[in-house]
């Protein structure tokens, strides 16, 4: 995809080389890989602060990168984020962006403390998406998705689509469907939908990402083919059959590979957010 050229609007709250917060640096391998199946592309982080306190400890501190020329991986971010609210603002009236936090190993959040383990997730109480960048490769390495600058770009996409649904409620009205919900299996039926409302988001940017930027930010050939490989790879039925388990399709929290692919289909042929009613029929 194309994106040098793009604007950066520098929204981006950059704490890497700071030392991770809290984490211990060894040992912890087995805990990511346990736990990122379960918490790609999440919302919130408070479940998992029961693993952090175990963990203990204080992280490394590596000599951070931000601000120097060579920062590509920054620079990325910044890019797209950036055009990514300028699709948003053409799409809905009173939008505000979010900050991207960058963090090394772990952040403390609005949500609770953050850790790489969870993969990037969107916290509703500050507005920040949390990426750690160390993501791209386990996206390659562990999920066997695509790494490919557009599979990014959709990742990042799609915890703005979180965003949104907090800025129009959607994300409220579900946390209190949930609430009232019957049971587990029919809670879940409200993340998959809102999971897969996020995809559908990242397919409206997706169509929309060029025209927002005089097409300084924009798909190439097979860059969209690069996106649906990720959303299928990241797939709960994927993710279930990788990790070894059974497919329980009401465990679903995210929706499976092929939904996910579909729904951010659509919301690339679209390129409208009308088209991301991923909730009827609940
Ligand atoms: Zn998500």
């Amino acid at each position: 995809m194309r994106w040098q050229g793009g604007r950066r609007g520098g929204n981006i709250d950059d704490r890497r080389g700071l030392g991770g917060v809290g984490i211990a640096g060894g040992g912890i391998g087995a805990l990511v890989l346990a736990a990122i199946g379960y918490f790609v592309f999440g919302i919130d982080p408070q479940t998992t602060q029961q693993i952090t306190s175990q963990l203990g400890g204080v992280g490394s501190s590596e000599q951070g990168v931000q601000g120097s020329p060579e920062d590509q991986a920054g620079a990325f971010v910044d890019v797209i984020g950036t055009n990514v609210d300028d699709v948003w603002r053409t799409k809905l009236q009173g939008y505000e962006p979010p900050t991207v936090t960058l963090y090394e190993q772990g952040a403390s959040t609005g949500c609770g403390f953050g850790q790489s383990a969870m993969g990037p997730f969107y916290c509703p109480a500050d507005r920040h998406v949390y990426l750690d960048l160390s993501f791209w490769d386990q996206m390659e390495t562990q999920l066997g998705a695509s790494s490919a600058d557009f599979a990014r770009a959709y990742v990042i996409a799609h915890e703005y689509g979180h965003h949104v649904q907090t800025l129009t409620g959607t994300s409220q009205q579900v946390r209190q469907a949930q609430q009232r919900a019957a049971g587990e299996a029919e809670a879940n039926q409200y993340s998959v939908a809102l999971e897969l409302q996020a995809d559908c988001y990242a397919g409206v940017w997706a169509a929309n990402a060029a025209a927002a930027s005089n097409g300084a930010v924009a798909l190439e050939a097979g860059d969209l083919e690069e996106g649906l490989r990720t959303a299928s790879a990241i797939g709960d039925d994927t993710m279930q059959r990788r990790s070894g388990g059974r497919v329980v399709p009401e465990g679903f929290t995210h929706g499976s590979s092929a939904q996910r692919m579909e729904w951010l289909r659509r919301g690339y042929q679209s390129g409208g957010p009308a088209a991301c009613d991923t909730f009827s029929g609940l």
